[in-house]
Formats: structure tokens, C-alpha cells, sequence
């Protein structure tokens, strides 16, 4: 008699080369045994379902239990901010475990929360949103001084030691910054053996007047340090340029660099209002105007510069949709599906805590008309597993390759192999999402933003069910820190 079985349901697993109509048995919050017939105190019924390993998403600032309900939903059981990273590494651990979470959770060392206090004496508080807010400030976009940088350098690697997944760098958000900030960067990440984590600098192609090419700051510092460097959200920073950048880190790894890639199907971005690229002056670069950005929170679409300019004054932390692509546009369309077609790319969500419309509700679910956010934070994977698998050329398993295996090998790196997911072979985590092909569906839309995906089944996470029957436990906890 096992804890749990899952029975009937057509079993996928890409690490293990499986894809057969299996039953999977799981004990002490592992998989103990896979094939036909065990008995279970607890039964899933999984028939007509795809049973496969859950999907780990790299790149979540959702760290949150209303944002991880949403993330379950769409198929994750692991759920990551590698990219911001943590504002202060061991408060955020220490505060997921303080109120527990339905996923694991994790977060990389944060280059720009380091760089806030030591350029900027912004003092951390574990929360990304004071995170957002200080996008904007002047003394954290520009150039450090060498005793700051070695400051810098200091603070990162006290952050390693507090168990940091890696380093997290927005040096997107901070034009100033030199290059050779970045590469001593990039290279305490190659001595501590993690990755890093970045968010393209401007490209030149928007951009003729960055301090260096974003693209080609990423690929360089691969090749300069050996560090693992990986590229997040390709789509968003590159746009139209995406198949030079495709060019250049295929480029690197054929050169023998370690660069990995990720994208989320969506055409528009979601950051704090203040970001450098924002800035009225600045907007015609990307092809953008005034009224490409909504207020998140109140649906406002910005009037003219003035009103931006305003805006930005007034309320730095406002989180705004920037509309970069029209996924409407078949060029721009296209854009979306390269990127997240580019070989070996994986699925990640940049999910985003809510916005409210009014006073914040935490704990309400159903997610009131008042939560507002980007639909990415809902509709990640199965958007993607509608564009590339039900209207697009992928199997099933290599989705799952790009949606679970892949990323879970990022967090195998970042871990010195201790943390192993993306499996369901006997003796991996049990970490499953049961899902229904005929009805896995985004729901959420620009307009309609908190509307969670169907068609997830069940999901189990370290073996106990935190999605049962399409219904979230909202009491199920048994997400566990990913760290070092
Ligand atoms: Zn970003």
C-alpha cells in the first residue's frame, strides 16, 4: 500500500525516455514505483490525463501564495525569482517558510538589491515590490565607483552564502553600469560554480548608445569567465532582433560557452514604471508611445509624456503591461514562437505579484475583480503548450523537455547537482502535474487578467496534492526552499 498512486493516465517523462499508459506510485514524497496496478491510501484519477513531471519556472516574481495558486494551476510545482533575485536572500526564505508555500520556492542572490544599498543605502526588506520601486532611482542606474564595485562584489557573495541559487542581474534596468562591473560579476558566479542570471542591457539595435550590446555582454562574459550565463526572457529584450541574438549565443555555445535561454508567449512586458527604458525620451526606441503602457493597477493607458512623466513622480512602484508586440500582428506573432522555438529555450512565466484595484485582499480566492496583473502570471505554460504543441510543431515530450527537464538542469547548476527535478523516474521528487490535453488552456487576458488556466487535473508536490479534482488546497503547504 503506497501514500499516494496516480492511475490511468498516459505518463510522459523525457528524462527517462518513458511515454506509456503507466500508474506511478509515490512514498515519502518520492516516486517508488511506475507501472500497472499499485494500491494507494490516496488515489488520482488521472484517466484520459498526460502525467508528467512539473513544470519548473526559473523566473517567477510571484512569490507569494495567491501567485503560487495561480502558478499551480497552470501546470508548476517549482517556482523560482532567479532573475530579480531576492532583496535579501535569507528574509525571503525565512518569510516563505514563516507562512509556508504551495510550491517550492527559491531565489538567487540579487546583484541590483546589493547594488540599491551600496550605490543607492536603500535598505532591503525581502519584498520585491521595494524592489520595483527603486527601478527608477538615479544613484542605481549609474556607473559605480571601484570601491563600490568591490562593495558590490562583497555583498553578492554574502548573499551566495546565505544560500543564493546563483546571481540574479537586471543590468537591463541600471544603463550606468560599466562593463567590467558585469564581467567581475559573471565571474564571481564562475568561482562560486551557479549560474548567472540576466536581463539584457539595451541592444543596439534599439539602442546605438549602450555602453556595450546586451546580447553580446552576455555571450562575452560566458567566454571571458566560463560561467553558466543564462538569458532571461529572450522575447522581451529582444523583439524584432531575436534571431540576432539567436545567432550570437548559438554562436557561444557552439564555441563551448554555457549560455541557456528562456521566453514566455506574451507580447507585452510587465516592470516598475520608473525602469530607464520608460523614461519619455526613451520610449521611441523600442517603437513604443505613451499609451503602450497600462497602469496595472487601475487599467489607466498613459495619456502622453506629461502624464508618463507624472506617473513615474508619483507612484515609482506602480507595476505597468507594456504592450512591446501586438500578439494580434503576424509578424510580431512570429516573434513570440521563435523565441520560444530557439533550440534548447525553456518555458519561463516572469509571473508578477498582484496588483489591487483598491485595498489588497490577501488570501481571497478565487482572485477578486480588484487583483490585477500581467497574464503571464497565470497563463505561462499552457499558452505555450497551445502555441507549440495543440497549433505547433512540438511533441509532448519535448514540451515538457522545455517546460520541466531543461530548467530543472539550470537548477541541478545552480546546486552542484544536489537538487534534481524534472523527472518522474523511481526515485525522483514527486513533483507532478496531471493534466487534461483536451482542456489545458490560458484563460487570463490583458483584460481579464486573474483567470487561472484549466485543465490541471491534479498537481503533487513532494508527494502531497496541492491541486486535486481542478480545485487549489488552499491549506496544502508543501512547497520546500530550493537553496544552495
Ligand atoms: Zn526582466
Amino acid at each position: 500500500m503506497h501514500d499516494l498512486v496516480i492511475t490511468g493516465g498516459r505518463v510522459v517523462d523525457p528524462a527517462s525516455g518513458t511515454d506509456a499508459p503507466l500508474d506511478l506510485a509515490v512514498d515519502g514524497g518520492s516516486i517508488t514505483a511506475l507501472g500497472p496496478g499499485p494500491t494507494g491510501r490516496t488515489v488520482l484519477d488521472a484517466s484520459g490525463c498526460l502525467v508528467l513531471p512539473g513544470f519548473v519556472d526559473l523566473h517567477s516574481h510571484a512569490q507569494s501564495l495567491d501567485g503560487q495558486r495561480m502558478q499551480a494551476l497552470d501546470g508548476v510545482t517549482t517556482a523560482l525569482d532567479l532573475e530579480a533575485g531576492a532583496y535579501g536572500v535569507a528574509r525571503a526564505y525565512a518569510d516563505a517558510a514563516a507562512e509556508g508555500r504551495h510550491l517550492h520556492h527559491g531565489f538567487s542572490a540579487s546583484w541590483a538589491s546589493v547594488r540599491m544599498q551600496v550605490l543607492a543605502g536603500v535598505v532591503p526588506d525581502g519584498r520585491v515590490e521595494t524592489l520595483v520601486g527603486q527601478l527608477g532611482n538615479a544613484a542605481f542606474q549609474r556607473e559605480a565607483t571601484r570601491r563600490e564595485e568591490d562593495a558590490l562584489v562583497a555583498g553578492i557573495e554574502a548573499e551566495l552564502a546565505e544560500g543564493g541559487l546563483g546571481v540574479g542581474v537586471i543590468v537591463g534596468y541600471s544603463p550606468g553600469c560599466h562593463p567590467r562591473e558585469y564581467v567581475r560579476v559573471a565571474a564571481l558566479a564562475a568561482a562560486a560554480n551557479v549560474p548567472a542570471f540576466t536581463h539584457a542591457r539595451d541592444l543596439v539595435d534599439f539602442t546605438p548608445d549602450t555602453r556595450i550590446d546586451g546580447a553580446e555582454e552576455i555571450v562575452r562574459a560566458a567566454a571571458e569567465t566560463g560561467a553558466h550565463m543564462h538569458y532571461c526572457h529572450v522575447n522581451s529584450t529582444s523583439l524584432h532582433a531575436v534571431d540576432r541574438v539567436h545567432a550570437l549565443v548559438a554562436a557561444a555555445r557552439r564555441e563551448g560557452s554555457v549560455v541557456t535561454t528562456e521566453a514566455y508567449p506574451y507580447g507585452a512586458g510587465m516592470t516598475g514604471i520608473g525602469a530607464a527604458f520608460l523614461a519619455p525620451d526613451r520610449l521611441a526606441e523600442r517603437g513604443l508611445a505613451p499609451a503602450s503602457i497600462v497602469v496595472a493597477a487601475t487599467g489607466e493607458r498613459v495619456a502622453g509624456a506629461a502624464r508618463l512623466t507624472e506617473l513615474r513622480a508619483h507612484d515609482p512602484t506602480a507595476l505597468v503591461v507594456v504592450h512591446f508586440l501586438d500578439e494580434d500582428v503576424p509578424a510580431d506573432a512570429d516573434v513570440l514562437r521563435r523565441a520560444l522555438l530557439f533550440e534548447d529555450t525553456c518555458v519561463a512565466s516572469d509571473a508578477m505579484p498582484l496588483s489591487w484595484n483598491g485595498p489588497a485582499q490577501p488570501g481571497a480566492w478565487p482572485l477578486p475583480p480588484e487583483a490585477l496583473n500581467h497574464p503571464r502570471s497565470a497563463g505561462t505554460f499552457a499558452r505555450a503548450y497551445d502555441l507549440l504543441v495543440r497549433r505547433g510543431p512540438l511533441g509532448v515530450a519535448e514540451f515538457v523537455r522545455r517546460a520541466a527537464v531543461l530548467p530543472a538542469q539550470v537548477v541541478a547548476d545552480a546546486t552542484g547537482g544536489a537538487v534534481r527535478k524534472g523527472s518522474l523516474a523511481t526515485g525522483a521528487d514527486a513533483d507532478v502535474v496531471v493534466l487534461d490535453p483536451a482542456t489545458y488552456r490560458d484563460r487570463a487576458t490583458y483584460d481579464a487578467s486573474n483567470l487561472p488556466s484549466t485543465g490541471v487535473r491534479h498537481l503533487v508536490v513532494a508527494g502531497t496534492p496541492v491541486v486535486r479534482d481542478g480545485a487549489v488546497l488552499l491549506d496544502s503547504r508543501p512547497g520546500r526552499a530550493v537553496r544552495r
